[in-house]
């Protein structure tokens, strides 16, 4: 049985403190995507979008629409288009708000909002 759990126990405290460094695990773990505005096209944000099977993409005119809180960190947008989207290496989410984690971003050629 793990110290913490048992400490935890005799404390009665279920909560632990933040972590003061990630653990040396979190660099294999999947991260959300990042996407290259210069590489993305129309052409590309739409197939992007038909790839995600968590909806967390979407195109709303000149952007692509990324609802980071719907990503599953699956990867398939970076093997479907691997010089547009790359790996984050960002796993730590948390926002004040849920509209922080809809990041939109423009489209090559596009204006930006
Ligand atoms: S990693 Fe998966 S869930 Fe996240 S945006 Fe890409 S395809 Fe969608």
């Amino acid at each position: 049985m793990p110290l913490w759990f048992a400490r935890g126990l005799r404390r009665g405290v279920v909560t632990t403190r933040y972590p003061a460094r990630p653990d040396s695990s979190a660099s294999h773990l999947p991260t959300p995507p990042a996407f290259r505005s210069g590489a993305l096209t129309r052409e590309v944000a739409d197939g992007l979008v038909a790839t995600c099977p968590s909806r967390a993409l979407a195109r709303d005119g000149g952007q692509l629409v990324f609802d980071v809180g719907a990503c599953t960190a699956c990867g398939r947008c970076q093997e479907h288009a691997p010089d547009a989207a790359i790996s984050s290496g960002v796993f730590e989410l948390a926002a004040a708000t849920r509209t922080a984690l809809v990041k939109r971003i423009p489209l090559k050629g596009e204006a930006r909002p």
